[in-house]
């Protein structure tokens, strides 16, 4: 599978994890666009949240409960953060395997860019 977040879930390619279980990996954005940028994503490969099917809906629920225990743990649950997820060339994704960034520890503005 030439994907690179398959590769980090099996690790043949180095990343800082911040969360795992069955379902889910987090791990530290490599070019951070806040003071917490974490990416939240299935272990299991679809390419966008276009792409989920009805077997992906456990996978969904275990990563926002994840999102939630990480936005604790860094110290941004009370002050606030965004769950964002690009979907195709225009909103900016680049990588094809369905992630949430976390971003939280700066105020943001609306709409986004
Ligand atoms: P997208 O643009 O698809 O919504 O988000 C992809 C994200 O993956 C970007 O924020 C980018 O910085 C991050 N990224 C790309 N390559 C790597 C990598 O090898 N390791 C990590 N930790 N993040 C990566
Ligand atoms: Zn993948």
């Amino acid at each position: 599978m030439d994907c690179l977040f398959c590769k980090i879930v099996a690790g043949e390619v180095p990343s800082e994890t911040v969360f795992e279980d069955d379902a889910v990996l987090a791990f530290r954005d490599i070019n951070p666009q806040a003071p917490t940028h974490i990416l939240v994503i299935p272990k299991d490969h679809v390419a966008s949240a276009a792409e989920l099917e009805d077997r992906h809906a456990g996978d969904l629920v275990a990563i926002f409960k994840a999102a939630a225990e990480i936005a604790s743990a860094e110290g941004i649950a009370q002050t606030g953060y965004r769950l964002i997820t690009n979907i195709g060339r225009e909103a900016g994704q680049t990588v094809f395997h369905l992630h949430f960034h976390l971003i939280g520890g700066r105020p943001m503005g609306w709409p986004p860019g």
